[in-house]
């Protein structure tokens, strides 16, 4: 008799990180060999007390660190035997980044902060302005988008720097603590886009303290 195999078992996942191991300091690791996959159309918190490396493992799965071991696979492809050239490329072109600090461009608009990357993708700024202004509103932002982001709130450059990461509907979405500042109304608001995001084809990947967040994704993953 043959075993039922689902065909999203089957299916090759979005993002795969095999048998990692990382070290800042030689001989100290962070991570001893750490695997799981993720798959198209689900969102995963990654849970666990500070230190345990929670972060780093955003910054690996995002390809911004290298492992000393082991692979991060993309649709199947092994990040860690390309060009760093086509690692960039990748990045830019399938991965979207939330992380702790919202690193936003105080000189320029709140609108440009979220289209800045338009122009890496040669997108049209028409589009991106309007697609922008669509997400800003639907995250309930609250600001004027014209307005600089200098005196914005931590709840709300968080939102601003989502809404940035949301703009050209990354496959693979990675998020650093996305509800840390953000009351529990404004907290649903923004899971609710990540969990709409995840549930429109995305892999959604969540560091989170917040047993909500966590009860509210898919799976949880704890370090
Ligand atoms: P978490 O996100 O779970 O709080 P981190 O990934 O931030 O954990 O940190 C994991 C471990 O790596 C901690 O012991 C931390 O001190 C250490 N660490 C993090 N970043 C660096 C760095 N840039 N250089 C050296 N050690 C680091």
């Amino acid at each position: 008799m043959i075993t039922g195999i689902s065909p999203s078992q089957e299916r090759t996942p979005a993002l795969e990180a095999r048998d990692i191991v990382f070290e800042y300091v030689p001989g100290t690791r962070v991570l001893d060999g750490w695997s799981a996959s993720f798959a198209s159309g689900s969102m995963t918190a990654l849970t666990g007390p500070s230190g345990r490396g929670k972060s780093t493992l955003l910054y690996l799965l995002g390809l911004m660190l290298q492992p000393k071991s082991g692979s991060i696979l993309v649709d199947g492809q092994d990040t860690g035997r390309v060009r760093d050239a086509d690692r960039a490329r990748m990045r830019a072109e399938h991965f979207g980044f939330v992380f702790q600090d919202a690193a936003l461009d105080a000189t320029r608009s709140v609108l440009d902060n979220v289209i800045e990357t338009a122009l890496y993708r040669r997108a049209s700024a028409a589009y991106a302005k309007q697609r922008g202004l669509e997400i800003l509103e639907q995250l309930n932002v609250g600001i004027s988008p014209h307005r600089k982001p200098g005196q914005v709130s931590g709840g709300q450059a968080q939102r601003i720097a989502l809404s940035r990461a949301l703009l050209f509907s990354p496959r693979i979405l990675l998020a650093d603590e996305p509800t840390g500042n953000l009351d529990p109304l404004t907290s649903d608001v923004v899971v609710d886009a990540l969990r709409e995001h995840a549930h429109g084809g995305a892999a959604v990947i969540i560091v989170t303290h917040s047993p909500d967040v966590a009860a509210a994704c898919d799976r949880q993953l704890r370090l």
